[in-house]
């Protein structure tokens, strides 16, 4: 259902020996919630504000990294949501340096890219946090990253997933069913329900123009999402890209209704001092 799903069938088991060997050589890291905020950097201030969220799921950096242009001249900032990432190459890893300090949010999209519903009905919760969450965030940590926004892999949540990773991320984000627009009222919850507007997925761009005029009468934010962005068609089956002329018309219209571009934390309207109440065990 995403891009990484045949790269998955092998990389779980060598991302899982990586970081064991990681483990095994670094201290333990231990997840504290109120940490991931302190250094966050996120603006949280926009309640009430019509904008739009941009969002990349899995581990095609390059082709994020390539889009910087186009991401600059309409002022977006997006939310990149990383998979794999203990697999990513040092100029990988410098590219979603780069693309941060532009403004876009590095968030987390899972260790291994498990399917969280699946997974935990499987092996349990404490399983699925332990096998799926701690050592995706370690890992980003480990290389100075601070994710507070989770994208789950297929879209694959219940109340039961969410609440339980609420305690390690900010906002959560899943996906809407049926490819409909859908959009998020500020403060009502901090689960997100994302439209693919990968090309291959088939949205016709006058729904998701749609949601977005709602968003700018509303004041409320649409939220979108992707995976690879390319030159081309994207429109095969099981291509998950979004090119460049579909993405360049999205941002036009974003920019033409006037919405703001938001980071999936910026979504969340608790105040710091609940925020950072937070502490959670490991
Ligand atoms: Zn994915």
């Amino acid at each position: 259902m995403t891009s990484s799903g045949k790269k998955n069938s092998i990389l779980p088991v060598l991302c899982t020996a990586l970081l064991l060997s990681f483990t095994l050589m670094a201290p333990s890291c231990e997840i504290k919630i109120n940490e991931v905020e302190d250094n966050s950097g996120y603006n949280f201030n926009y309640q009430g504000r019509a904008g739009v969220v941009i969002s990349w799921d899995d581990s095609s950096v390059d082709d994020w990294y390539k889009a910087r242009d186009l991401f600059k001249k309409y002022n977006v900032r997006c939310t990149f949501f990383v998979t794999n990432f203990c697999l990513l190459s040092e100029d990988e890893i410098s590219k979603l340096r780069e693309l941060q300090k532009d403004g876009h949010e590095i968030a987390c999209h899972g260790f291994s890219h498990k399917d969280a519903v699946l997974y935990y009905v499987e092996n349990g919760m404490d399983r699925y946090v332990l096998d799926e969450i701690k050592p995706a965030i370690d890992s980003m940590r480990a290389k100075g990253f601070s994710p507070s926004s989770f994208a789950y892999p297929f879209g694959s949540r219940n109340s039961e997933t969410d609440e339980a990773l609420l305690k390690y991320f900010r906002v959560l984000r899943g996906i809407v069913s049926g490819n409909k627009g859908n959009l998020y009222c500020w403060g009502r919850t901090r689960i997100l329900l994302a439209t693919a507007i990968d090309d291959s997925y088939h949205v016709p761009l006058d729904s998701i123009y749609s949601t977005m005029e709602t968003a700018s009468e509303s004041k409320e934010v649409a939220v979108f999402y992707g995976h690879r962005i390319e030159e081309g068609t994207g429109t095969s089956p099981g291509n998950y890209a979004t090119t460049y002329g579909r993405l360049e018309a999205i941002l036009k219209k974003a920019s033409q209704l006037k919405l703001e571009f938001f980071t999936a934390s910026e979504l969340d309207v608790r105040n710091e001092a609940s925020a950072y109440s937070r502490n959670v065990k490991p």
